[in-house]
């Protein structure tokens, strides 16, 4: 109905916030600005809600109050957070243990920036709670129980998913149908930019200002795991953010996992479990999964393509990161 509307701008709107310890960027359309500007705001707060509620770092979090009690009580937590912790015990099952967010057990010995990692003798103990059938679930309570102390959890192998799929949530609710989320290494768009596919571009892992490959995209999930994003080197040997459940040490073998996928959960967990599986079982298991493909890079630098992007989009030598594509 024409009667009684307003003249309003439309908009594509685009900002970016610090939130979670990482980079978020929005950028959407909607024909009434307004609207634009609520999408935009909601997904700031939505971002800030799930870092409260999330982050080890924060005391009054439900992840820091569980690492604090659990192994002692079961714990009552919210229907999203312990539907999440289905979700990585799903996650945990279908890897075969490559993804455990019960890592956090040795996990927390490190300090990326200050160059610190626990000894093989504390990183072996350590190690040794590592294991998602440590953690009890009881769906009729909501509690989460930890069978051993000592046990920890962390979700930062699916967290930043998790609330890239709740914004795009939010975004559609409010009507908006273009949009990109981005936190990190996670990508969630739907609809099209400027009446074009976005363009999701892979990073060369030791240069961000090169792209070793640009997909178009357009309704997916893509994210990016990679060992240059939390690291120190000490004697030639990267010590990273992802860790083997088996060893406690840092996964080795790639340099980067990208996973497209459906929704930014899934391809966050699988993008942290497939570098942890390597490029054998990793591969393998991608081109099982219906829905999901991957491109690799391995350790000389050589990309590895799942079944359904063969032949994918290479970027000749000239193709350099601009705002024409999303880099991951
Ligand atoms: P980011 O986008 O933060 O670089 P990734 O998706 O690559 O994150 O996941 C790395 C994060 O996942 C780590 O910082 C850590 O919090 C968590 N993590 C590390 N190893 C594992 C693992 N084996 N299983 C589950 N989570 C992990
Ligand atoms: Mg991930």
């Amino acid at each position: 109905m024409l009667l009684g509307m307003t003249a309003s701008h439309a908009a594509w709107l685009h900002d970016d916030a610090d939130v979670m310890g990482t980079r978020i960027t929005v950028e959407l359309f909607h024909p009434d600005a307004s609207v634009a500007q609520q999408g935009v705001d909601a997904v700031i707060a939505e971002m800030h809600r799930i870092d409260n509620n999330m982050s080890p770092w924060i005391e009054t979090s439900e992840l820091a109050r569980l690492n604090r009690d659990a192994a002692e009580k079961p714990v009552t937590v919210s229907r999203e957070f312990f539907d999440l912790i289905e979700r990585s015990l799903s996650f945990s099952r279908m890897t075969d243990g490559a993804f455990d967010i019960t890592f956090a057990s040795v996990g927390f010995l490190y300090d990326y920036r200050e160059g610190v990692r626990p000894d093989d003798r504390q990183r072996q103990q350590a190690a040794a709670l590592i294991n998602y059938l440590n953690l009890q679930l009881d769906d009729t309570d909501r509690t989460i129980h930890y069978s051993k102390p000592g046990v920890r959890i962390d979700l930062g192998g699916i967290a930043k998913g998790h609330a890239v799929d709740r914004s795009i949530e939010l975004l559609q609710s409010l009507g908006i149908e273009q949009a990109l989320v981005t936190a990190g290494g996670d990508s969630r768009t739907v609809g099209e930019r400027w009446g074009r596919p976005w363009n999701i571009g892979v990073r060369h892992p030791d240069d961000a200002d090169k792209l070793v490959a640009v997909i178009p995209l357009q309704d997916v999930a893509v994210s990016t795991s990679g060992d240059y994003q939390r690291y120190f080197d000490e004697d030639g040997v990267r010590y990273h953010h992802i860790i083997n459940p088996d060893s406690g040490d840092s996964a080795r073998g790639l340099r980067s996992v990208t996973i497209i996928g459906p929704d930014a959960t899934t391809t966050d967990a699988l993008s942290t479990s497939v570098f942890v599986l390597g490029l054998k079982k990793g591969m393998d298991l991608v081109n099982r999964l219906p829905g999901i493909d991957a491109i690799l890079v391995d350790a000389h630098g050589r990309l590895h393509y799942s079944n359904e992007l063969l032949p994918a989009k290479k970027p000749d030598d000239s193709v350099k990161a601009t705002t024409e594509s999303v880099t991951h």
